[in-house]
C-alpha cells in the first residue's frame, strides 16, 4: 500500500473536507476546519496546524470579532463582494498572497510569492494605497519598510504571526549580545588595531532571517549586520565572514546550520544559543572557538520532515526526485536530493522536461497547488499528514473581504506600521543585503 496520496487536489481547505467525510484524520489536528473567528475568540495560540504547540508570546497580537456578515457569507457571496471590491479600488489596491497562503485566497492575489519577492514586488506599485499582505505578521511589516510612507499595509487577519520570528524576542536578542560583547571585549580593542591579529574584523556579526521582526532586523542593522533569505544565505554569511571573525545567526538554527555546514563550517563550531541560559548554555572557550552561533529557533512546519519519510518515499517510488526546504533539520537536508527554497523548488519543477516524480519538504498549500499546475509530473508532500502552517491558514476570504470593502467605504483596517526608530536601521539591514543579491518576482499575469 502506498502512503502518497495518488493526485492531491489544489485546495488543502478541500482535501481536509473530504477525509473528514471519508472517516479519516483530518490532518495534525481535529480543529483545522474550525472557523477561524471561533479560533480567534479561543485563548491566545498560533490555532490549528503545525504550529499549534509553540508557545506564543503574551504580547503577540490578535484579532478582535469581525462583522458577523462576513463570518456568516458562504464561498460564492465572499467570492463576489471580493472581486466586486476589488474591480471598485482599481489600481489603489494591491493584494500579495505567500507561497503557504491557502488556495481560497491566492485566488485573489495580484502577486504570489516569498516574503522578500512579495514586498519588493509591493515597492514597484507606487500608485497603490493599500498593500493587503495574505501572510504573516513579519511579512506585512518587511512590506511596511519597503513601501512608501503614503502606502499602508494591511494584515487581514492581526493574529497571523509566525510562530519562528517569535522564537527570537528583542530583548532577549540584546540580552545575548552584551554577554557576547563582554566576553569578547578584547577582540573588539583588537578590531581597530593596525597590524593586530583581528584587524579590521568585528568579533561577531548579527545575521538575522528574513523570518523575524521587524525590531530584529533593526537590531542586525544597528549592530553592523544583515538579513538574508533562504536563496541568498550562503552569499549573506560570506558577506559576514568578510567582516566578522564568527556569525551570530537567528532565528532559525537549521537554515543557519545547513547553509554554514555545506559551507564548510565544522558543526563544533556551531554552538547553539539558548535565550533561557547564561553564556546560552555553553562554555566559553566554545563561544570564542564559534563560527557560527546559532539561535535556538525553528519553523514547526519544516521540523515535521523526516530522514524515515526519505526514505519510504524512496522504497515506494523508486527514481522520485527528493527536495527539501533549508528550514528542515539537518538530518533530513542530508538525506534529501537537493535542498532549497521555496523559488528554488517551483523553478526545478518548472524545468522538468521529462514527467517526473517529486517528493517535496515544505508547506502543504504550496506542494499541492505545484501538484496541480504540474499534472505531467506526481509531486507529493514528504508529510502524509496534511498539516498547513498554522498561522498562514489565520487569513480566510472572509477578512479579506472586510479589509478590502472597509478600504472602498474610506476604513483602513489592520494596518502593520514600523516605527521609525526600528524602520531606519532595518532598512540599512535590507539594503547591505539587496547590495548582495536582489530576488524579482512577476505579477501572477504574466506567469
Ligand atoms: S512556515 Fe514556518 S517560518 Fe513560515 S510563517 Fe509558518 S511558522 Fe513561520
Amino acid at each position: 500500500m502506498t502512503t502518497t496520496p495518488a493526485r492531491p487536489t489544489a485546495s488543502v481547505d478541500l482535501t481536509l473536507r473530504a477525509q473528514n467525510r471519508g472517516g479519516a484524520a483530518a490532518g495534525c489536528a481535529t480543529t483545522l476546519l474550525d472557523a477561524p473567528w471561533d479560533v480567534d475568540a479561543r485563548d491566545p495560540g498560533y490555532g490549528p496546524g503545525a504550529s499549534m504547540d509553540d508557545a506564543i508570546p503574551a504580547a503577540a497580537p490578535r484579532q478582535g470579532e469581525i462583522p458577523a456578515e462576513y463570518r456568516e457569507a458562504g464561498a460564492e457571496e465572499l467570492d463576489r463582494r471580493i472581486r466586486a471590491a476589488k474591480a471598485e479600488l482599481g489600481d489603489r489596491v494591491v493584494v500579495l498572497g505567500h507561497f503557504y497562503q491557502r488556495d481560497e485566497v491566492i485566488q485573489y492575489a495580484d502577486y504570489v510569492g516569498d516574503s522578500f519577492q512579495l514586498a519588493t514586488a509591493a515597492k514597484a506599485r507606487t500608485e497603490a494605497e493599500a498593500i493587503i499582505f495574505c501572510g504573516v505578521h513579519f511579512m506585512a511589516e518587511t512590506a511596511d519598510l519597503l513601501s512608501t510612507p503614503e502606502q499602508a499595509v494591511i494584515l487581514p487577519n492581526l493574529a497571523a504571526g509566525c510562530s519562528m520570528a517569535d522564537m527570537a524576542d528583542i530583548d532577549q536578542v540584546e540580552e545575548a549580545w552584551e554577554q557576547l560583547m563582554e566576553l569578547y571585549a578584547d577582540e573588539t580593542a583588537e578590531q581597530g588595531a593596525v597590524g593586530a591579529e583581528g584587524e579590521g574584523l568585528a568579533p561577531v556579526i548579527p545575521v538575522t532571517y528574513m523570518n523575524s521582526s521587524a525590531a530584529i532586523k533593526g537590531f542586525v542593522g544597528r549592530h553592523g549586520g544583515i538579513v538574508c533569505t533562504s536563496s541568498n544565505a550562503s552569499a549573506v554569511l560570506e558577506w559576514a565572514f568578510e567582516r566578522g571573525r564568527r556569525v551570530l545567526f537567528f532565528p532559525d538554527q537549521h537554515l543557519g546550520r545547513n547553509t554554514a555546514k555545506a559551507m564548510g563550517v565544522p558543526l563544533e563550531q556551531m554552538p547553539m544559543w539558548n535565550p533561557r541560559r547564561p553564556l546560552g548554555g555553553n562554555d566559553e572557550e566554545t563561544l570564542q572557538a564559534a563560527q557560527v552561533i546559532l539561535w535556538h529557533g525553528f519553523c514547526s512546519v519544516h521540523k515535521r520532515f523526516t530522514t524515515d519519510q526519505i526514505d519510504r518515499a524512496r522504497a515506494e517510488h523508486p527514481g522520485v526526485r527528493v527536495i527539501v526546504h533549508p528550514e528542515c533539520p539537518m538530518p533530513v537536508v542530508d538525506a534529501a536530493d537537493e535542498a532549497g527554497s521555496t523559488d528554488y523548488i517551483r523553478k526545478e519543477i518548472e524545468a522538468a522536461t521529462e514527467p517526473t516524480t517529486f517528493a517535496i519538504g515544505t508547506e502543504i498549500n504550496l506542494v499541492q497547488r505545484l501538484a496541480a499546475e504540474h499534472p505531467q509530473h506526481t509531486i507529493f508532500c514528504l508529510d502524509p499528514v496534511v498539516c498547513p502552517c498554522s498561522t498562514m491558514y489565520r487569513i480566510h476570504p472572509g477578512y479579506l473581504a472586510w479589509v478590502l470593502e472597509s478600504l472602498v467605504e474610506g476604513e483602513v483596517r489592520n494596518r502593520i506600521t514600523v516605527g521609525p526608530d526600528v524602520a531606519e536601521p532595518a532598512r540599512v539591514a535590507l539594503e547591505r543585503m539587496l547590495a548582495v543579491r536582489p530576488a524579482p518576482v512577476r505579477p501572477t499575469a504574466e506567469r
